[in-house]
């Protein structure tokens, strides 16, 4: 099922969502406090996407990236290079942002802290905030009780000092921190705002989070602060963020209308679930990029799967570009109910993208992985001249059935070295035994020299159709003693392309060992 947005209820049409603006500005703010995983990366293209769409209209769109670094104890510089790294991989770049810098800069929270304070002081200038100073103990022994009623956070006990008492005893360095103070009286008592998927939104102020700390008392902002001042200094004209954040917006509608500047548009994405309808965690399997990209994802699939979580394009068309997805995203694509991240659907995209690649290219993306687990010689060893042109030639033996990328080394390893021998029950034909494995696997050897010259696979097949047919045999039990003896497994690659690029003689010495097993087999067999 499609659901269109937005639903009924609501009347804003995609258009009038931003005909108001000058330029859309939308931005990916992350915390650098781990790897970037689906969802942030969802979020982050949705924003790149909804810039991108209106970028040829007379507003324009421009897409920033802002670094929201206020956790300094769980702040990793190491996350900020998986960010870079992780975006640069995806092909997804940004108008204005850290490392490149803009009009609104800097874009690192932490190199704008002089900011924040000012605005808290502003806020608190203008009766919005207050200064607390209730020790840490206070809060905690608040917390349990208010704990016990079922009833969090804070009893706002500082929010009736007087404000030249309070601004006295800040200036005299008292330890404090500012908390916004929420309205709780007329008007203002409800927050109300119009969220693009979810529609008209309504909290009683008495229900929002009772006065949080804007300014910590070591001078750092918190979230709501630094976000709200930002995205109000930076011209942020819409906000695309994960549901995971809706509590926060009435808050931060709360500030909006405290400082007296005009909130952005808000739209809420919809959860990603696991098939479950849990909440994707780890818990369901890799969430974060580098680990789809260990696996050998491919970007273009990444992409035009998570672009399709919580989307919906043309009914009937799964496959998208970066490109394409630019030129046909709009806000009415959005879905309002959950996603569904699922790693088999994305298994098939990334199989769809490989399976549009040249020979040449995907040898080149499997490369890496190949060499990482050993396909040439041992773990890390780069291929020679010649190895490297057969891995390129046997790309059109896997290309149909390739998941990911790091199965080429698996399933390509009997043409880079000798495999195992298997056990002798694996040559026995169904209704047979060990002496008609021997037998059938004589045959084959006959036609061994021709099929690995054949011209092609039609070829091979025309001459073993042919052979079968005049020896009465089954034409399985032809082939599968010969697959077994030449790639080692029941379950290869196609027969015929590997014959012909391990060439004749490859193939006639691993089919005489197999014979020589066998006979010693059955020779034991005989004796006992
Ligand atoms: N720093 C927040 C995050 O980690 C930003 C939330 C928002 O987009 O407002 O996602
Ligand atoms: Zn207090």
């Amino acid at each position: 099922m499609t659901r269109k947005a937005p639903p009924a209820k609501v009347s804003i049409s995609p258009h009038r969502w931003y005909s108001g603006c000058m330029q859309i500005r939308d931005r990916y703010a992350p915390s650098p406090t781990g790897l970037q995983h689906i969802g942030g990366i969802r979020t982050a293209l949705f924003n790149y996407l909804f810039a991108r769409s209106v970028s040829g209209r007379p507003q324009g769109g421009a897409f920033i990236l802002r670094l929201e670094d206020t956790d300094r104890s769980r702040f990793d510089q190491s996350y900020v290079q998986n960010l870079y790294d992780t975006f640069k991989w995806l092909g997804i770049h940004w108008d204005e942002g850290p490392d490149i810098g803009g009009p609104v800069g800097p874009y690192v929270q932490s190199e704008r802290f002089d900011q924040y304070k000012k605005y808290a002081l502003e806020l608190t200038a203008r009766g919005r905030a207050y200064y607390c100073f209730c020790s840490s103990e206070r809060l905690e022994q608040v917390r349990a009780e208010r704990e016990a009623i079922r009833q969090s956070g804070y009893d706002r006990h500082c929010r009736g000092i007087d404000p030249a008492e309070a601004a006295r005893r800040a200036a005299a360095g008292e330890p404090c921190t500012i908390r916004l103070k929420i309205p709780l009286e007329g008007e203002e008592a409800v927050t109300r705002f119009r969220d693009y998927l979810l529609g008209d939104m309504e909290w009683k102020n008495s229900d929002v989070n009772p006065d949080p700390v804007l300014l910590k008392s070591d001078g750092f902002p918190t979230y709501h602060l630094a976000n709200v001042v930002d995205d109000h200094l930076m011209g942020i004209t819409h906000v695309l963020r994960a549901q995971e954040w809706l509590s926060s917006t009435p808050l931060h509608i709360i500030m909006y209308r405290a400082f007296g500047w005009t909130p952005p548009e808000f739209c809420h994405l919809p959860m990603v679930m696991g098939t479950d309808g849990k909440k994707l965690s780890k818990r369901h399997g890799a969430t974060s990029v580098d680990e789809f990209r260990a696996q050998g994802c491919l970007s273009e699939a990444l992409i035009n799967y998570v672009a399709l979580l919580g989307a919906s394009y043309e009914e009937g068309k799964d496959i998208y570009s970066l490109r394409e997805l630019e030129e046909r995203f709009s806000l009415d694509k959005l879905n309002k109910a959950p996603a569904i991240f699922d790693y088999k659907k994305l298994e098939w995209y990334n199989g769809m993208y490989i399976r549009m690649k040249g020979d040449t290219e995907l040898a080149e993306l499997c490369l890496p992985y190949a060499v990482k687990a050993g396909l040439f010689g041992g773990p890390g060893r780069e291929p020679d001249g010649e190895q490297r042109e057969l891995f390129v030639r046997a790309m059109p033996l896997i290309r149909e059935r390739l998941g990911f990328l790091t199965e080429a080394a698996s399933r390509l390893g009997y043409l880079f070295s000798e495999p195992a021998l298997p056990p002798p029950e694996e040559f026995i034909p169904k209704k047979g035994d060990l002496a008609a494995a021997a037998a059938l696997l004589r045959r084959g050897r006959e036609l061994l020299r021709p099929l690995a010259e054949a011209a092609g696979d039609e070829e091979a097949e025309a001459l073993i159709k042919d052979y079968a047919e005049k020896n009465g045999i089954k034409l399985g039990d032809l082939l599968m003693p010969l697959r077994v003896a030449v790639t080692g497994a029941r379950v290869s690659p196609p027969l015929f392309g590997s014959l012909r690029l391990l060439g004749p003689e490859r193939s006639l010495a691993r089919v005489d060992r197999a014979l020589a097993a066998l006979a010693a087999c059955c020779r034991g067999a005989t004796n006992s």
